[in-house]
């Protein structure tokens, strides 16, 4: 039986400590969030971000902009934010309208209020082992195996993704832990041994269920970063939880695992970009 790690819980913990230090902080860290279009899960996303600012004392903005914005519409935005002394994190929530061209807008965020670690001066800094802020999802992994005392010193990790908001980051966090990593994808041509493998194991792929037990060495720790709603709306991970459970030692659920997390490293990373933009 594996002990299942409570990404509530711990996601609790993580917005008590935030709220504890914005609390002592004479200014309060800001975070601003952009939206472009009306996708309905963006906007329930976009809405909890703000719940979370305001149950952690952090001050928040959201701007939603039109689907039909335009890039120049969109990035006039996103430097009058890079401008405001109130603002310390920027938050754009993707996926954009296809006629906006992701890359340029995102290059556009000044890499200091960068709280998502997208720009490519902040992967760069997590390439050299520097990072200010890790992106949250990965950040949220490592803060995971932190907690339940998983150290990947001297581990074989397995990583399935290779995306750069995911798999990539997610990889050379485990590296820099001193975990030896194997990165997988669509064109691994034994997905298996690669899992089997893995004493640390994160699945970062988007297909339900992907992960089964015959996958999975015995004691591994599993986690499963993949979110995916079927037809009836139900959340589903990337690993066959009834089947990879009785194998693993540690294993995250889905939904109640990464996804929290994800959102309270979020506020951490405001946390931090305001304290590095000297509020104090
Ligand atoms: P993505 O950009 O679509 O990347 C998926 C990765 O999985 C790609 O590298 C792809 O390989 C690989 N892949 C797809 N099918 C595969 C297969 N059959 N075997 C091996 N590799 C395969 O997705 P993402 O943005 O990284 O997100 C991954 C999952 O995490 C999604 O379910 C997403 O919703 C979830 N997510 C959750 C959180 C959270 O807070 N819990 C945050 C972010 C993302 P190629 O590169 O070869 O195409």
């Amino acid at each position: 039986m594996a002990v299942i790690m409570d990404g509530k819980a711990l996601a609790a913990k993580v917005k008590e400590e935030v709220r504890a230090e914005a609390a002592a902080m004479t200014k309060k860290p800001g975070l601003a969030v952009v939206l472009v279009g009306d996708d309905p899960a963006s906007q329930v996303y976009a809405a909890g971000k703000k719940r979370d600012c305001q149950q952690c004392g952090i001050y928040s903005e959201e701007y939603v902009l039109p689907a039909a914005s335009t890039q120049e519409e969109l990035l006039e935005l996103l430097h009058a934010l890079n401008d405001s002394t109130s603002v310390d994190g920027i938050l754009l929530q993707l996926p954009l309208p296809a006629h906006i061209d992701e890359g340029t807008v995102l290059r556009a965020i000044d890499p200091a209020k960068d709280v998502d670690g997208f720009h490519p001066y902040n992967m760069g800094r997590l390439m050299e082992g520097n990072a200010a802020v890790a992106p949250c999802t990965p950040g949220g992994v490592m803060r995971f195996l932190q907690e339940y005392g998983v150290d990947p010193k001297g581990k074989l990790c397995t990583v399935v993704g290779r995306s750069n908001i995911v798999g990539k980051p997610m990889a050379l966090l485990l590296m820099q832990a001193h975990g030896t990593v194997t990165i997988c994808h669509t064109k691994t041509p034994d997905l298996k041994a690669c899992c089997l493998g893995a004493d640390i194991l994160v699945a970062a792929v988007g297909r339900p269920g992907l992960i089964t037990g015959d996958m999975v060495k015995d004691g591994a720790v599993v986690i499963d970063v993949g979110t995916t709603r079927d037809r009836d709306g139900v959340l589903r991970g990337d690993v066959d939880f009834p089947s990879v459970e009785p194998k693993a030692s540690y294993i995250t659920p889905v939904p109640g695992g990464v996804g929290p997390v994800t959102r309270a490293i979020l506020l951490e990373n405001v946390l931090r970009a305001a304290r590095s933009r000297g509020k104090k």
